[in-house]
């Protein structure tokens, strides 16, 4: 066994190797100098064009483009109603964003437990978390898998429940033979780089019914409609619109759109090989004793955007830390996804405690991610693989 990078040893990678990096190729180069040189560089027919595509591509009804997931996460906490005395319960392990969009709306995050096998959120602790001011809740397909929809759905009948779907991680992926983007009440996404699908910056909102539409519309475009069934005057000339409720400048671009629809274009070769390196991942990790896989939810047949390396420490001299920084002098490019988000100070000092999904907060003292992206070799990949060998085998006991 030869002395590890950290130590001073040879790297495994001459060149840094990231977690997660997009791929532009010269159709979005062309598609975005094309809008550059148009009319319109934002309110134009590219938004309209790339919300029509998402709907197509997921079967949903309505679908409005946003400035980023965070923005489609607070428009559809606003469009669902959540207010000041509202509770909703979602997960810690995400990004903080999902939580954030709750508090601005004066509503107060509830965190349920995630399952310890899947490290989605757990239906039966949502159940537990459930009182009289439960007005939603939030799921986030973390990794890219669909959380477990039928339980969590009949949980919704039962107790009266908007379901949001953070699927900032799942876009292409299936529920039941049915895609991300029609499961949930609404269904946010985000196409900042590292996801499946980018537009530099992005996001949309996706809904099935036409009230929650119309609110989610309104809400992401300052309230202000001219849409003539919903003014209250009668529009007198094609100058007069109506503001309905605080809304919020949440536009985006038609350059943002441009690359968006580009990029969907390449989603299938996107999903097969992201399809094809996660099988490969576990085809090649899951004979070594101290790893554990992620196992997959009754019917989510994902796209996973994030390859989450589990270890279990018993036989290990070290902990999360020194496995961590040794595969990053590797140049291995791991990352932690995430610090539960109640870990976090501004929450501490909103009163959440430590200790209160012990799930989440086991597997987040024994997890890192892997690199996964599209454009990843089959070299990359042996590369993280070899690094990983060598790592656990110096530390093994
Ligand atoms: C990326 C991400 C967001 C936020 O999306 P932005 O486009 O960066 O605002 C929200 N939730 C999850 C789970 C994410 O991964």
């Amino acid at each position: 066994m030869g002395k590890l990078a950290v130590f001073g040893g040879k790297s495994i990678r001459d060149t840094y190797l990231p977690y997660g990096r997009q791929f532009i190729d010269e159709d979005d180069i062309h598609a975005v100098v094309q809008t550059l040189q148009s009319d319109f560089l934002t309110c134009g027919p590219k938004v309209k064009e790339f919300e029509q595509a998402l709907c197509s591509l997921t079967g949903a009804n309505f679908a409005t483009a946003v400035s980023n997931g965070t923005g489609a996460l607070h428009v559809a906490c606003l469009a669902a109603g959540i207010r000041s005395g509202d509770e909703v319960i979602t997960t810690p392990i995400t990004f903080a964003a999902t939580a954030n969009a709750i508090l601005y709306c004066g509503g107060t995050p509830v965190f349920a437990d995630i399952d310890p096998k899947t490290y989605t959120i757990d239906p039966r602790s949502i159940e537990g978390h459930i009182t009289e001011k439960t007005k939603a809740i939030i799921a986030v397909d973390f990794t890219g898998q669909a959380c477990a929809y039928d339980p969590i759905l009949e949980i919704c009948h039962k107790y009266n429940l908007l379901l949001i779907e953070d699927a900032a991680h799942s876009i292409g992926t299936m529920y039941r033979g049915r895609p991300v983007g029609q499961i949930a009440d609404l269904t946010t996404f985000s196409f900042h780089p590292v996801k499946t699908l980018t537009a530099g910056e992005g996001g949309a909102v996706l809904a099935q019914d036409p009230e929650l539409a119309k609110r989610m519309e309104l809400f992401a475009r300052h309230g202000i409609t001219r849409n003539p069934q919903l003014l209250q005057e009668q529009a007198n000339s094609n100058w007069y619109y109506e503001q309905k409720l605080l809304g919020y400048n949440y536009r985006m671009t038609d350059i943002q759109c441009a690359l968006a629809i580009s990029q969907m274009e390449k989603l299938d070769r996107f999903v097969a090989r992201r399809k094809q390196l996660v099988g490969q991942y576990n085809q090649m990790l899951h004979e070594i004793p101290e790893v554990i896989l992620q196992e997959e939810n009754d019917g989510s047949d994902s796209v996973r955007h994030l390859y989450i390396l589990r270890l279990d420490f018993r036989n290990l001299s070290c902990g999360r830390k020194e496995i961590y920084d040794a595969l990053q002098a590797e140049n291995i490019g791991v990352n932690v996804h995430y610090i539960p988000v109640y870990f976090f100070p501004y929450y501490q000092q909103l009163g959440y405690q430590r200790g209160i999904c012990p799930n989440a907060e086991d597997y987040y003292e024994t997890s890192m991610t892997l690199p996964l992206f599209y454009s990843m070799t089959d070299r990359d990949q042996q590369d993280v693989v070899n690094a990983v060998k060598k790592v656990l085998g110096y530390y093994r006991r």
